[in-house]
């Protein structure tokens, strides 16, 4: 069946009438899709849109994420054909997932790119849907959590970061992706004490209120205590994940713009987004994805990895109201 689909089937992204089920086009060819759902603006129905926000404009070193939700696109194709492993269930043929494709904008008016992210996401949460997000660098986040905070009030928060991004920005007006979270915090958008960074690695002399579980901890105390520890934060509030890609040892996640040794394993992230089945998660992103520096090609694959775990969390939580 698999095999005869492949020889007939292709460009899935734009051929496909059902919004659910596994796609078995060749993963080396066809128009690309996240998941090779379906690419389309159409809202009706959907239960999730993954989409991308291709900017890098606010990076402290090196470029490149604005080539970030193509790459992670193309990796997914990989895992289009079956459920995520470990779950026991296939969101792909439970929930309508669409591809809303890329935010549109103006590269060179970026005072106007953050009131157009937001825009963006909360015409997506308007129609019913919720959003994963292609990043793009970690700026993107803020306009998003702006957008959800305005439909589920002050976020609960899960950031994987080798850094803490909570770098003061006093007059709030830098276009920085070291200070999401300090705007986030200050401006009311995330409450700190619902906030936990998985995975630092770098000092910052303020984190605001936030619970850090860093990477040290996590290797000595092991998945499972790591586990309670975010749990006890966020409880069943409704819940963001923010993934930035250098949450991941340089090994596992080298095509990224700050990298920093000892990060997390991929086996330990990929636990990690699994134990958490259960939470209230609302939404979610992958960012920092660097495609130039990502020689072969692991980073993308491990943010492909880390888009479709938050799809698995985001239809676990919905399985029991449908
Ligand atoms: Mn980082
Ligand atoms: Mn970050």
């Amino acid at each position: 069946m698999a095999l005869e689909d492949a020889k007939t089937q292709i460009d899935m992204a734009f051929t496909r009438a059902e919004r659910r089920g596994p796609a078995f086009e060749n993963a080396f060819g066809g128009a690309v899709s996240f998941l090779r759902r379906a690419y389309t603006k159409d809202l009706t129905g959907v239960d999730l849109a993954v989409t991308g926000v291709p900017f890098d404009q606010a990076v402290t070193n090196r470029p490149g994420t604005r080539f970030g939700p193509r790459a992670i696109r193309e990796a997914s194709t990989l895992q289009a054909f079956d459920a995520p492993y470990g779950w026991g269930y296939d969101p792909m043929s439970e929930m309508n997932i669409v591809d809303y494709g890329d935010l549109a904008f103006d590269y060179a008016h970026t005072a106007s790119f953050p009131d157009r992210v937001q825009a963006h996401i909360a015409g997506i949460l308007a129609a019913g849907a919720g959003t994963v997000t292609l990043g793009g660098d970690h700026f993107i986040t803020l306009p998003i959590l702006r957008a959800y905070a305005e439909k589920f009030g002050p976020m609960a928060l899960i950031q994987f970061d080798a850094h803490s991004d909570t770098w003061a920005d006093d007059d709030m007006s830098r276009i920085d992706h070291g200070t999401f979270l300090y705007k986030a915090i200050k401006q009311g958008i995330v409450d700190p004490a619902a906030t936990v960074s998985v995975g630092i690695r770098t000092d910052n002399p303020d984190t605001l209120g936030v619970t850090i579980v860093d990477a040290p901890f996590v290797h000595q105390a092991g998945v499972d205590e790591t586990l309670r520890r975010i749990r006890a934060v966020v409880g069943e509030r409704p819940c963001y994940i923010t993934f930035d890609i250098d949450c991941l040892d340089p090994a596992f996640a080298p095509g990224t713009g700050t990298p920093v040794w000892g990060g997390l394993a991929s086996w330990q992230a990929a636990a990690l987004l699994r134990g958490l089945a259960g939470i209230n998660l609302v939404g979610g992103d992958v960012v920092e994805v660097s495609p130039p520096y990502d020689t072969t090609g692991a980073t993308a694959v491990a943010g492909a990895h880390v888009a479709v775990e938050l799809i698995a969390l985001y239809g676990w939580t919905r399985r029991g109201a449908r």
